[in-house]
């Protein structure tokens, strides 16, 4: 590999494997690009110079004009169930250009997306709005503040090139810098368009890129690792209520992270059943649904892995059940961590899950904010509304700070773990809504770099997070994404 000006160093093992796995493509220039938003902290992170990335050679790379030294842009061949059903996909607007070397010796997917049409775009036009794409940033920084693991943005170009949707939009391409861009749905792709050899170069490649302490040829400690990395995640998103809204197995990374950032969003109001996504008419990603579903996504991988698991198909079967069969009580066990962490619990108790369920429970009658009823009782706020004035509130109350310990001590313990645990501000959809408004219509990105600066450092009670921590007013109604 050779480094550039820029500072990218691309070693691309992806576009090793055998062709079947991806088609080698050229760009699709487009005609005005402009650097609409650079994530220099991310820039710096990979080793990659601020002042080369905004050059009109550095600009010409994020715009999928000109490939930089070392890259070998391809399109990524991948199947998925999508709300059920399996088609197959592949990157219909996404270029991968190659593997980054950062000076911290990681590996990370550099992918173009809405770089234009290939051989996976179906009827689609291969291109990608600025709206969707700079909440795509948003958003994406916004778990990554959070702590949470997710694929991340570096920047988003405007092409100067109209897309056309229901409206007339301005394009944009979004540099997505990924762990991997490795799918559930991939291996779907290995296992029907392939089969069991395609699977096992598949499987040894991913091991080799996610799981390198696994043992080779250990397909089963690969197939745990992936179910553990999930229950992991979707426990994460679960605590601070996030809602994926399109969990399809091609959506769903093989290294763990969240991925494919579209009519995503968090709750405000708690409603279990919460459903943003106007394409999810049966609520089928609703975010009570998530770890069923992703115990569903999971079943699918493993069936892919099934003739690696064992030559007897009923001993593989029954390998593969009892590692999906461990998710529920992994989720649990990560969901009530993160709970009691939450909750500012010391150690562990038998009543901690039934403090937690009970406090949800008042919370969903009451239709308390998510966010801030934990925000409050971290800082100890009292707050005004239903549930803080409610006599069930009350008695939860007094659980909880006997649960605590009454000493002065136990009780700045429980401040200082809570406030590292509740988030005092996430992307709320009112105000993600109005920074892409102010920054598409009237080119004005301040409100944007406020927002995405202060939930960089979510944990911090600070004035920049109160600015943002305001819940919608109810005649906003209930939020709808599109994608
Ligand atoms: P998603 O719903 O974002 O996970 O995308 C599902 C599939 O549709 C993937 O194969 C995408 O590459 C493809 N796709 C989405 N939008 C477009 C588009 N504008 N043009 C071509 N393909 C697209
Ligand atoms: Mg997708
Ligand atoms: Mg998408």
């Amino acid at each position: 590999d050779s480094t550039t000006a820029a500072g990218w160093r691309f070693d691309n093992s992806y576009a090793r494997l055998p062709a079947f796995f991806y088609s080698k493509i050229p760009f699709n220039p487009v005609g005005a690009p402009k650097l609409a938003v650079l994530n220099v902290r991310l820039a710096e992170s990979l080793g990659l110079s601020e002042e080369a990335l905004r050059s009109e050679a550095g600009l010409a790379v994020l715009a999928g004009n000109a490939a930089p030294e070392g890259a070998e842009p391809l399109a990524q061949a991948y199947a998925g169930h999508q709300f059920g059903h399996l088609t197959m996909l592949g990157d219909g607007r996404a270029l991968l250009l190659g593997e980054h070397l950062s000076p911290d010796g990681r590996r990370r997917d550099i992918q173009l997306k809405g770089s234009g049409r290939t051989p996976y775009s179906r009827g689609g036009d291969g291109r990608a709005a600025l709206g969707p794409m700079l909440r795509e940033y948003a958003i994406s920084e916004a778990m990554h503040g959070l702590g949470i693991p997710t694929t991340r943005s570096l920047a988003v170009v405007a092409t100067g090139e109209p897309v056309f949707r229901e409206d007339e939009l301005p394009g944009a391409i979004l540099t997505r810098v990924a762990a991997s861009h490795i799918r559930v749905g991939t291996f779907q792709y290995a296992a029907g368009a392939g089969g069991a050899d395609q699977v096992r170069v598949l499987a040894d490649y991913t091991m080799q890129r996610h799981d390198p302490e696994i043992e080779h040829g250990d397909y089963l400690s690969f197939l745990k690792a992936v179910v553990g990395r999930q229950a992991a995640l979707i426990a994460k998103w679960q605590l601070v209520g996030f809602v994926h809204g399109v969990m399809n197995t091609d959506n769903m990374a093989i290294g763990g992270e969240t991925i494919d950032y579209g009519p995503c969003a968090f709750l405000d109001a708690y409603d279990p059943s919460t459903v943003f996504s106007s394409i999810d008419a049966n609520g089928r990603y609703a975010y009570n649904q998530q770890p069923r579903i992703a115990a569903w996504n999971l079943a699918r991988f493993a069936e892919t892995l099934l003739p690696l698991l064992h030559k007897d198909e009923e001993r593989a079967v029954a390998l593969a059940e009892r590692e999906i069969s461990a998710f529920p009580q992994l989720f649990e066990a990560e969901w009530l961590a993160g709970m009691r962490a939450k909750l500012g619990l010391p150690g562990e108790a038998s009543e901690d899950e039934a403090l937690a369920q009970d406090l949800l429970e008042l919370m969903e009658t009451h239709r308390a904010d998510y966010t801030n009823t934990f925000a409050s009782l971290a800082v100890g706020a009292t707050e005004q509304g239903a549930l803080f004035e409610s006599d069930a509130f009350a008695s939860w109350h007094g659980r909880w700070r006997a649960r605590i310990g009454d000493t002065d001590d136990a009780a700045a313990e429980a401040q200082r773990l809570m406030t590292r645990s509740n988030p005092a501000a996430i992307a709320r959809n009112h105000r993600v809504e109005e920074a892409l408004e102010a920054a598409v219509e009237r080119g004005d990105y301040g409100v944007l770099n406020r927002l995405v600066e202060a939930l960089r450092d979510p944990f911090a009670y600070a004035p920049a997070q109160a600015e943002f921590a305001e819940p919608p007013h109810p005649s906003c109604g209930r939020y709808r994404t599109f994608c």
